[in-house]
């Protein structure tokens, strides 16, 4: 394979040790060794930004939103309104009516499994996924299909770990109605083309999801841009609180869906007879939405526009690089992804000769280093690997090239163990 090389011009710019000091749990330490937090792709660490956000909520204004008429409800509602502003501009996303805050992309996506695709969908329609699929983005589908008597067809990918665009172009050849997408590969780092994949599917008359869930917390996303019908996220990857996230979708499917939950908030008027719903976006939150959630993820996009999404997916890129440099140079590892840096994230899932991902995970941690061993929600694309599982390391804006090389000596020193 190609060994990889950027510029590392914007090192100069980027001050990691700067961001880490935003970042309180950065300063544990774990068996008395600094904490290397590698996880990223699973959830992320929260800046005080984030924390003093909700903690703001919690001592100051709390009090439910947009059924208030007192200053404190009227209070937590601006902030939660504003919050959702913040999250539909971070996608550019036209309208922040059409930007429904959920708990997370799992939800997000099944809003339209239940919603859009009951109404749309029927048996023998064809729905197009990939083999790059997170469980998420796979199981609602797989299983829908099921239950309608639709079909599921996944499009695989190539030796160099990219998605297969022959095999994508003859699924649309067969007119798909849905196509359910990721726009970054959660296991190998595979960054799609989502806008070229996106406009060829419309072109074929299809409907468009993309999963942005390993997208939107690392690099500039435009949903205008990609030209998707629906675009999901969940907020405790980029920095913000678990319990958060969004799904934006185009109004006028929005408008046309029928709500996914029913109760309080969704509702304009009850009456014993018949419900008449709210506007949108409240007519897809019933309940009591994680409001303090949603007010702490609109200030980790303050913050991650404060450092700049193109910044933090150089850092990553060139942090990427250094980690495949690194892995180079052992010996009996292999790593799984693209090594064509424009179609690869900060995802580095390996496998180290004769030793079970799940110990090599648990040694790496006795070395204070967090990683994942396991499927990671991708169970067909370790079957498509054939291996059971992987070890994956995963940047963030806050990972540093002395972190990559505690996790190499970490990965060395597992080595010692099993030879
Ligand atoms: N999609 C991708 C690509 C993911 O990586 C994940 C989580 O790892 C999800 C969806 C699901 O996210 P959540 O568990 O926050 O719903």
């Amino acid at each position: 394979m190609a060994t990889v090389k950027v510029s590392r011009d914007t090192r100069a710019t980027y001050d990691v040790e700067r961001v880490r000091a935003d970042f309180p749990i950065l300063r544990r330490r774990v068996y008395g060794k600094p904490l290397v937090y590698l996880d990223n792709a699973a959830t992320s660490q929260k800046p005080d930004a984030v924390i003093d956000a909700m903690d703001h909520v919690y001592r100051e204004t709390n009090a439910n939103i947009h059924r208030g008429v007192y200053l404190m409800s009227e209070e937590t509602t601006a902030l939660y309104e504003d919050a959702r502003a913040k999250i539909a501009s971070l996608i550019n996303a036209p309208d922040p009516a059409a930007c429904i805050m959920v708990r997370n992309a799992t939800e997000a996506m099944n809003i339209v499994a239940y919603s859009w695709a009951r109404r749309n969908l029927k048996s023998g329609d064809l729905i197009v996924g990939t083999i790059l699929e997170h469980h998420s983005n796979l199981v609602p589908w797989q299983q829908f299909a099921k239950q309608i008597g639709a079909r599921y067809e996944v499009v695989d990918i190539d030796d160099d770990y990219r998605l297969r665009r022959d095999q994508f172009e003859a699924l649309l050849a067969k007119k798909p109605k849905f196509v359910a997408l990721t726009h970054v590969s959660n296991g190998i780092g595979t960054i799609n083309p989502v806008a070229e994949l996106t406009a060829q599917a419309k072109a074929a008359g299809a409907t468009v999801l993309i999963d942005g869930a390993q997208a939107v917390p690392h690099m500039s996303v435009d949903v205008q841009a990609i030209g998707c019908d629906f675009y999901a996220f969940s907020g405790h990857k980029m920095i913000g609180p678990t319990g958060s996230g969004a799904l934006w979708g185009r109004r006028e499917l929005l408008e046309s869906m029928p709500p996914f939950l029913y109760g309080g908030d969704m509702i304009r008027r009850v009456t014993l007879k018949d419900t008449e719903y709210n506007e949108l976006p409240w007519k897809f939150e019933a309940g009591t939405s994680d409001y303090v959630a949603a007010i702490g993820l609109g200030a980790a996009v303050d913050y991650l526009r404060r450092i700049g999404l193109d910044a933090i997916h150089q850092h990553e890129r060139e942090l990427t690089v250094y980690a495949l440099e690194r892995f180079d140079e052992l010996k009996g590892v292999r790593t799984f992804g693209t090594r064509e840096l424009s179609s690869r994230a900060g995802i580095v899932s390996f496998e180290v000769e004769g030793i079970h991902p799940h110990d090599l995970a648990t040694l790496i941690d006795r070395e204070g280093v967090c990683v994942r061993a396991g499927h990671h929600c991708n169970q067909p694309l370790m079957d498509r690997l054939d291996v059971p599982a992987t070890t994956r390391a995963s940047i963030y804006l806050y990972n540093t090239p002395a972190e990559i090389d505690a996790l190499i000596a970490a990965v060395r020193k597992a080595q010692q163990v099993f030879a």
